[in-house]
């Protein structure tokens, strides 16, 4: 599969196979490289090397002074030497690198490091014992504070297939957002503005994601109606709240607007879809269509979609039926409908051996 855009998308720099660990080694991962390499254009950091700790380097950890400490109470410090504390210069670099990140539209971290660690990191008390498995690494923490709405997994979990498709999926609708809602109009521009940037002429009119020009509010509408069923497949009550807030939106500034909207889809988006409520999203889209159908056609599609709820038939043969049945719908709400787009998996992301 060849993708003729490829999305910027950060990652530890010992995933792509580069010798920066402490011990001399890499990490190399074939999913990230081989696989997701076909639609990611990779932006590699090591912000252990970065900060001038070179390769060999002495092991450090994270340190905390008590059980259940929170979790930005954290030092970085060396194992065989406390008096090297690193916290300072991995969060100063991570500052550093927020101008560069504002291009990439989803970012992979190496597991179990005190740096990039996204989750479960062991954190020791100052007598060298582990006491909890809570830590987030320091450089991992700074970006998911600079940047909270930003596609983020671990290299490991990207190995299992569900949360692969649900990390593809978050990165598609983060990079679409910015595509056509806040987007001035020109790739370039978008990839150099600031994630919290809006329009700054609200009465401009730039091309949503249908390509028609429309105002600020008309295009978070549109984005939303176009993955709203999608939406649905992953969260129902939290996709009706969504709707609420827009049915309010002549109230908030265009920023407000965007941050709040941005950051329920992504919220919405990060619960994994279960085969239940995709199931109920597809039977919505079968309701669009069910007016063009004969009664024969109607009832294969009905069967299929029950097929798919119990398992015996996967979720491509559902949307290949309802992509065929599609151009006989002449309303433009099931046509937008990113649900019914070409998904991960039939992509080709999704399986790898
Ligand atoms: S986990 Fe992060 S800090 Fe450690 S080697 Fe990999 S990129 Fe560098």
């Amino acid at each position: 599969m060849n993708f003729s855009r490829k999305i910027p998308v950060g990652i530890s720099q010992c995933a792509m196979g580069d010798a920066v660990r402490f011990n001399g080694g890499h990490k190399h991962s074939k999913v990230c490289t081989e696989l997701l390499g076909q639609c990611f254009d990779y932006v590699p950091l090591c912000p252990e090397v970065a900060i001038g700790m070179g390769v060999p380097r002495k092991p450090i950890h994270l340190l905390v002074e008590k059980d259940g400490a929170p979790v930005d109470a954290v030092r970085v410090i060396g194992v065989d030497d406390a008096s090297v504390d690193v916290t300072a210069p991995l969060r100063d670099y991570a500052d550093s690198v927020v101008p560069e990140l504002q291009k990439v539209r989803g970012y992979i971290f190496m597991q179990n490091s005190p740096s990039c660690g996204l989750r479960g990191v062991r954190r020791y008390l100052a007598n060298g014992h582990g006491i909890d498995s809570e830590g987030v690494g320091v450089f991992a923490r700074r970006l998911q504070q600079q940047f909270p709405h930003l596609p983020m997994e671990e290299v490991g979990r990207l190995n299992n297939n569900e949360l692969r498709e649900n990390f593809l999926t978050r990165v598609f609708a983060y990079d679409a957002w910015f595509r056509y809602v806040e987007s001035d109009g020109s790739e370039d521009a978008v990839a150099q503005g600031d994630e919290g940037s809006v329009d700054k002429n609200s009465g401009d009119k730039r091309p949503g994601i249908s390509g028609r020009p429309l105002s600020f509010l008309a295009r978070v509408i549109e984005f939303y109606t176009a993955y709203k069923y999608l939406l649905m497949a992953h969260h129902q009550d939290k996709t009706r709240a969504l709707g609420k807030v827009l049915a309010d939106a002549k109230s908030m500034s265009e920023a407000e607007l965007a941050f709040e909207v941005r950051g329920r889809i992504m919220e919405i988006l990060s619960r994994p879809a279960s085969r239940k409520d995709k199931t109920n999203a597809l039977m919505h889209s079968a309701g669009h269509l069910s007016e063009f159908l004969d009664k024969r056609e109607k009832a294969e599609l009905k069967d299929l979609i029950e097929d798919y709820r119990v398992g015996h038939k996967p979720l491509s043969a559902v949307l290949t039926l309802l992509r065929h049945y599609l151009p006989r719908s002449p309303h433009s709400f099931i046509h937008s409908q990113v649900l019914l787009a070409a998904e991960p998996a039939e992509l080709g992301l999704c399986d790898f051996s």
